[in-house]
């Protein structure tokens, strides 16, 4: 049985100040729900505070983004060793870093790498643009996704995948519960062809795009869908506790009848 895995991504918003009083308003209801990983992802700046604060919690740090460097001359740049000393997790390939930062493929495949080499667990995302889904193409987009993401790793057993069709992030117009189980069971079925059912069963595959309090339970209740990468939602502390509260009462259930 996977674990359910709730990942709050609170993209380039927060200043330290706006972290440290949105963690301490998280703290206390996350920490009383245990049987979902909850996953903090805030701007580098406020890794080392939010992690004072979360200490001796099953709260969880990610990242959004590391360089595949271990060290160097890379001005500006945050290396996976750096990440490994304060996170668990880090956010690889979000759609925001292929479209603005031009990381392609490759690039994404040398993080991916790096990344599990350091000992993080990546969240590797991936998804179709309006366009492709449009020409229903999103098959073909995430194969190749995972495809070129994955080239050359050989045990992605910590791997995280979330599935975020582009035309739902940040839109306010999430793909219906249906939808998204249905691709996921489809990068599952490509998981499993690439390494086995037996990885394939054991790796999280989230959904993303426009996930609020009021239609999680429309996700989580998919046999596929794993839990949520949350953008926006994830910066109301009200919202992303009830997001995380409903993930734990469903999945509290289905591990009970099981
Ligand atoms: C995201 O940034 O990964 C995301 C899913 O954003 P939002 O929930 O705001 O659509």
């Amino acid at each position: 049985m996977r674990a359910p895995l709730i990942a709050g991504n609170w993209k380039m918003n927060t200043t330290v100040s706006e972290a440290i009083e949105l963690v301490k308003e998280l703290r206390q209801g996350l920490d009383k729900i245990d049987n979902v990983d909850k996953v903090l992802c805030p701007p580098f700046i406020s890794l080392v505070a939010v992690r004072e604060l979360i200490e001796g919690s099953p709260i969880k740090l990610g990242a959004q983004n590391i360089h595949f460097e271990p060290k160097g001359a890379y001005t500006g740049e945050i290396s996976p060793l750096m990440i490994a000393d304060l996170c668990q997790f880090v956010i690889i390939g979000h759609s925001e870093r292929r479209q603005y930062f031009n990381e392609n493929g490759e690039v994404i495949n040398k993080k991916v790498t790096a990344a599990l080499a350091a000992g993080l667990k990546p969240i590797l995302c991936i998804g179709e643009r309006s366009e492709e889904n449009e020409a229903g193409r999103t098959e073909e987009v995430v194969t190749e996704q995972l495809r070129s993401s994955l080239a050359g790793i050989d045990y992605p057993d910590e791997l995280v995948i979330a599935y975020e069709p582009v035309w739902a992030i940040g839109t306010g117009k999430a793909a219906t519960g249906e939808q998204a189980n249905k691709t996921i069971g489809f990068i599952r079925r490509t998981i499993s062809q690439k390494y086995g059912e037996r990885t394939a069963q054991g790796i999280r595959i989230l959904y993303g795009g426009s996930v609020t309090a009021a239609n999680t339970v429309e996700f989580i209740q998919q046999p596929e869908i794993d839990g949520a990468l949350v953008g926006g939602a994830s910066l109301k502390a009200t919202e992303f506790l009830s997001i995380v509260k409903q993930t734990s009462e469903i999945r509290g259930c289905l591990l009970e009848e099981s």
